[in-house]
Formats: structure tokens, C-alpha cells, sequence
């Protein structure tokens, strides 16, 4: 029998191991090579695109021939005002690919040995950095579900105290549903909304004309038969009939699952947007070697512009 993917050699082509010993110089060289992969490595000038420039090696800075402004291979980049070396910056970003369900920013710091704060706020810049190659528009078959998160309340200690969770009046109010938008052998789209039934708009919004839906039995979705032919899949009966299925909506779930449960804990109501994108990243690159899967965040985080939400976030929130 053919061995899995992810148990073949193929599937491991970066280690800690090597990122360590590459040294710092070696790291800084690869990050320029994956930044400026269009130039084959030669600087770009991020404020007006010039390729030529003066290097300023010993501060490992440069200065833009045309209009003389002077940047680092992190300017402009969610790396921006980095204060943790080439090396660092490689090893958390080979950790986090490493992590099926997700690393918590508490075992980052501990693996690299820096603060809580630092390991937070990286985290989150490799999710936005996941979230800025997201699919713009899903075509062919697409598998539509959603599932609650969060607001979880915690039942009384003795049992004469404990409320109906069912009931609205006794829940948080903090609960939020996700919905999966997901093409068969593609790629999948996140969404997050009070209601699982919101996420009709978000169909409506992102998925083509002359697609096929694949969804539960849940009424909701009964809307969409108007504009899309659907398939539908009743799960009290089967949860394939050959024809209908959304086992891949479930895939991401049980993955999103896991990783709010068994890594984060709890996952609060403002990011789980970005924790949701970052398991459909990993849904849609689980095929990808993590070599393979470290150059895409490397090159989508040095990509995607200085971070709004997370530059200086602790600064700012103290
Ligand atoms: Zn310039």
C-alpha cells in the first residue's frame, strides 16, 4: 500500500534543525531571496519600486538610488520594527506551519524563549498573512456548513443551580457561528456571523453562478436552490450518498475544533475570524510540504503589507 503523503519524506522538507543552523546571516539571506523572489533577491525600493540601491551592509539596510529613502528587507512587510533576529523569525514561522491544529502564542514563547507579547502578536501576523491569499470566488462544486463557536457557559457546581443552556435568555450572547465555504479539490473561504443562516449571504456573495452547493438538511439553505443547482445531504441518514456530501465542510470543522479545544482553549469572539482562516489555510495546504508551506507564509507575510491591526498592538494597548 502507497505510503500517506504526510508520513513520506516529501512531507518533510524543513526542520528546525536547519533553520538553527543556518546561522544568522544565512536566515537574513534567505528572507531577502523569498522577499524579493521577482528580482531574483535584488532590493526592490518599497516607497517607489526603484531596483537600484546602495546597500548599507554593516546595518543590513538600503538606500533607494531614485528617491533616496532608505528601507531593510522588512519594510513594508507585517515584519516591520522587528526586534527578533533572521533566525527567530524563521524558527516561529517553521513552528507555526509545524502545527496541525494551530500553536498557542504560550508554546511559541517557550519553544523560542521570548516574551508572551512577542509570540502573541507574531501569531496573529501569520494569520493575516493566511488571510491575505484567501480565494476571492469559489466555482465548481462547493460544500456549504456552519458551526458554533465560542460563548461557552460553564454549568453551576451544584445541580439545583444549573440553567437550561439551551435557552437564549441563558446563554452568553457571546456565541458565534462560522461558516465554511468550500470547493471540492480547491480552495475554501471563511466567514463569521452571529447566525449560521447568515452565511446565505456569504454564498450569495462569494460563491459563482454555475456552481454546485453541496449543504445539510438545515432549512436555511433551502434559499439557495433559487440561484445555484444543490445537492443536498440529509446526515440523520448518511453522510454520503455518493452524489451529495459535505465531509470536507466537516474536515475544516473537526480541524477548527481541535484547535479551539485542544491548543488555544478558548478562542475570543474578535479573533475567531482569523483562527477560522488559518484552519482553512491549513485544510486547503495539508498536501503541501511544510518546506513548501513555510515559503508561501514567508513570502505571503512579507507580501501583505505592515500590519495595521498588530503593529505596535501592545504598545498601544497599554
Ligand atoms: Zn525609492
Amino acid at each position: 500500500m502507497a505510503q500517506h503523503f504526510l508520513l513520506t519524506a516529501a512531507a518533510r522538507t524543513l526542520s528546525l534543525k536547519a533553520v538553527f543552523r543556518m546561522g544568522e546571516d544565512k536566515a537574513y539571506q534567505t528572507f531577502c531571496a523569498i522577499r524579493w523572489a521577482d528580482t531574483d533577491g535584488t532590493p526592490v525600493c518599497p516607497r517607489c519600486g526603484c531596483v537600484e540601491s546602495y546597500s548599507i551592509s554593516t546595518r543590513r539596510r538600503f538606500k533607494c538610488v531614485g528617491c533616496h529613502h532608505q528601507f531593510s528587507v522588512t519594510s513594508g512587510t507585517i515584519f516591520a520594527s522587528r526586534k527578533l533576529s533572521f533566525t527567530d523569525l524563521l524558527a516561529a514561522i517553521a513552528i507555526f506551519v509545524n502545527g496541525a491544529k494551530g500553536i498557542s502564542a504560550l508554546q511559541m514563547s517557550r519553544d523560542l524563549d521570548v516574551q508572551y507579547k512577542t509570540a502573541f502578536v507574531l501569531s496573529h501576523k501569520l494569520r493575516e498573512a493566511m488571510a491575505i491569499e484567501a480565494p476571492g470566488i469559489l466555482t465548481g462544486t462547493v460544500e456549504v456548513d456552519g458551526a458554533y463557536f465560542g460563548g461557552y457557559v460553564k454549568p453551576a457546581n451544584h445541580k439545583a443551580n444549573r440553567l437550561d443552556r439551551r435557552l437564549i435568555a441563558n446563554q452568553s450572547g457571546k456565541r458565534q457561528s462560522v461558516i465554511i465555504m468550500r470547493e471540492r479539490k480547491g480552495r475554501s473561504l471563511t466567514y463569521v456571523a452571529k447566525r449560521e443562516a447568515d452565511g446565505i449571504a456569504a454564498v450569495n456573495a462569494f460563491v459563482a453562478d454555475g456552481s454546485v452547493i453541496n449543504a445539510d438538511e438545515a432549512s436555511h439553505w433551502d434559499v439557495l436552490h433559487g440561484r445555484y443547482a444543490a445537492q443536498r445531504i440529509n446526515h440523520s441518514e448518511c453522510y454520503s450518498d455518493g452524489i451529495a456530501c459535505t465531509n470536507m465542510a466537516e474536515s475544516f470543522f473537526s480541524r477548527l475544533r481541535r484547535a479551539e479545544i485542544g491548543t488555544h482553549h478558548s478562542i475570543a469572539g474578535p479573533y475567531l475570524a482569523a483562527y477560522a482562516r488559518e484552519m482553512a489555510w491549513r485544510e486547503d495546504y495539508r498536501r503541501v510540504s511544510n518546506g513548501g508551506q513555510f515559503g508561501m507564509l514567508v513570502a505571503g507575510a512579507t507580501a501583505s503589507g505592515v500590519s495595521r491591526q498588530w503593529k505596535g498592538y501592545w504598545q498601544r494597548a497599554s
